[in-house]
């Protein structure tokens, strides 16, 4: 059966398509980063990237800040 499920970016393991991150990744972030992450307004891809570089940079899951508007410049 046709599945919608995805690679969790930080533990490579699969997650839904719809979620950001595996359930037992997503429950390691910090409380802040998740409600910012769960925000769903015109700067929602922008925590998405900020939340992908972090994983990308090898940031551990319980360090990941991401703020309900980012500040760092989207250039
Ligand atoms: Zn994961």
């Amino acid at each position: 059966m046709p599945d919608t499920r995805t690679v969790c970016r930080s533990c490579q393991g699969t997650k839904l398509a719809r979620h950001y991150l595996c359930g037992d990744c997503w429950a390691q972030l910090p409380e802040p980063a998740r409600t910012a992450l769960n925000r769903r307004d015109n700067v929602a891809f922008r925590r998405l990237v900020d939340l992908h570089t972090q994983l990308r940079e090898g940031v551990p899951l319980h360090e990941i800040e991401v703020a309900p508007w980012p500040a760092r410049p989207s250039t």
